[in-house]
């Protein structure tokens, strides 16, 4: 097709592309009111028609061009593109500058911001480096879309696209020099959590913790959603810390890093408690103040407008062990746990911390530990039911599934019924082993060079019943 340049100026302010009613015929996406193309071979976006626009033209802004490296009159490739399962975003990552200042002032508040991104936007594409322009309360904004993580996946950083929707979760960021002030960006993502009804926590890639999840929320985080003088006024005091216990393998990790970046966009700390017994030794008060630092300087600049800062401790019952148990470098272990104590329950304590404490083992925990405005709510994380273990075969039988390497004979409910008492990892592994009797199946032992023939590989359900008696 032949570019041309939008054709209205007040559509310059916006994400889509334009074509003729004519040309748009096979772009449909079935079963929605979009149209999707990617242009230039790589640039995905979303098309609409216009009246102004010729048969055999698309007409595209100044930034689409750019992204695209056309001009006007030039002749590129479109193609319609078919968004694949799980393309809605959970999050996106947004840097705002203004291009010209209007008549408002320069705090932008997210809550609305938020909410008229995604009217603007709904359904709509965004890659991750693309700038959309967009109107905001009689201001013009660019953004550059930082980061998207897209529903059911979890290294977010390697996703490339995705596409808004009514659950998508903004994050706005600013450059100092923007001169752009963010307000109400803790009740932005606090808003966005829990106007869910039903948070997908599957999508998330978590099985089987829903109940559990929903519980950590309003124990922990329902007093965070005010803002800091209603709260106040309440007289209610955070909880600064929490505790997930039970078997090895059944998600706490998981879910304790996706809560620290549901609440503020960024990946939690994670100490390990053994590692920190070893490395800690002798400086321990040094390290103790550099795991805080940054929530430490954030509550000077920014008191009760700081940001939560979530700090995950892995097998802490290696250094909260009770007086009774074994004591070898006890010294180092009560100098570590008087310090952490300090930090969240000390005089000059931190109010926008979140310490996640997370043990196999509560009952070696010293009680002290556990005391109110310590790690006062308790969360126990047991091994999946069957309905759960079924959702966890799900998360990790999906991308196969996808992209047709799951066998049709494969039943998952039956598995799920036939793995009582298997956490969440011996579920991945049960996987990771079928794929291996599948991919095992395709090789040639006699020439390890034989190409693969790659459409033949298939998982099925005798491979998954081999995993089992494994
Ligand atoms: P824990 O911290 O409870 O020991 P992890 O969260 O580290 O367990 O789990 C290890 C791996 O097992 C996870 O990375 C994930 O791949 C898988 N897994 C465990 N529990 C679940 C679950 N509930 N849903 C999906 N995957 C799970």
């Amino acid at each position: 097709m032949i570019v041309t340049n939008t054709p209205a100026a007040d559509l310059t302010l916006t994400n889509l592309a334009y074509c003729s009613h004519a040309d748009l015929h096979g772009f449909a996406v079935p079963d929605t009111k979009l149209y999707l193309a990617s242009i230039a071979d790589s640039f995905v976006l979303s098309l609409s028609a216009h009246e102004s626009v010729r048969n055999g033209h698309i007409a595209l802004n100044a930034i689409q061009r750019r992204h695209a490296r056309v001009s006007a009159g030039d002749t590129l490739s479109v193609n319609r593109f078919i968004p694949p399962a799980n393309f809605d975003l959970a999050l996106l990552t947004l840097e705002l500058e203004f291009v010209k200042k209007g008549t408002k002032s320069e705090q932008v508040d997210a809550v609305s911001l938020a909410g008229q991104l995604k009217k603007i936007f709904m359904n709509q594409v965004m890659t991750v480096g693309q700038r959309v322009s967009f109107e905001f309360q009689r201001n013009n904004y660019i953004f550059t879309v930082n980061q998207v993580a897209v529903a059911g996946q979890e290294k977010s950083s390697t996703i490339e696209r995705g596409m808004i929707s009514s659950d998508t979760y903004i994050v706005f960021e600013t450059s100092n020099a923007s001169g752009i002030k963010i307000v109400n960006q803790r009740e932005a993502a606090s808003s966005n959590i829990f106007r869910r009804k039903e948070f997908n926590l599957q999508s998330l890639g978590i099985g089987g913790l829903s109940a559990e999840f929903a519980d950590i929320f309003r124990r922990a985080f329902a007093s965070r959603v005010f803002p800091p003088h209603v709260t106040k006024k309440l007289g209610i005091k955070h909880v600064k810390g929490m505790l997930l216990y039970g078997p090895p393998g059944t998600g706490k990790t998981l879910m304790a890093r996706q809560i620290g970046k549901m609440l503020n966009g960024r990946e939690p700390k994670i100490v390990n408690g053994p590692e920190v017994l070893n490395k800690w030794f002798g400086e321990s008060e040094k390290n103790v103040r550099d795991l805080f630092a940054d929530a430490e300087n954030d509550q000077k600049a920014r008191g009760d407008q700081s940001d939560l800062h979530v700090i995950i401790f892995d097998e802490i019952d290696a250094i909260c062990k009770s007086r009774g148990s074994t004591r070898d470098c006890s010294g180092v272990r009560d100098s570590i746990v008087n310090q952490l104590l300090t930090k969240i329950d000390g005089v000059e304590s931190l109010n926008n911390v979140l310490l996640i404490g997370m043990t196999n083992r509560k009952d070696l925990l010293d009680e002290a530990i556990l005391r109110p405005g310590r790690l006062e709510v308790q969360i126990e994380i047991s091994l999946p039911d069957e309905n759960g273990r079924l959702q966890i075969l799900q998360i990790h039988t999906n991308k196969m599934k996808e992209s047709s390497f799951l066998a049709p004979d494969v039943n998952l409910q039956e598995l799920a019924a036939r793995t009582k008492n298997y956490s969440g990892a011996e579920l991945e592994g049960v996987v990771k082993s079928a794929v291996s009797y599948a991919l095992n199946r395709q090789l040639s032992l006699d020439d390890l060079t034989k190409p693969v023939d790659e459409e033949g590989i298939k998982v099925t359900m005798d491979d998954f019943l081999n995993a089992l008696h494994e």
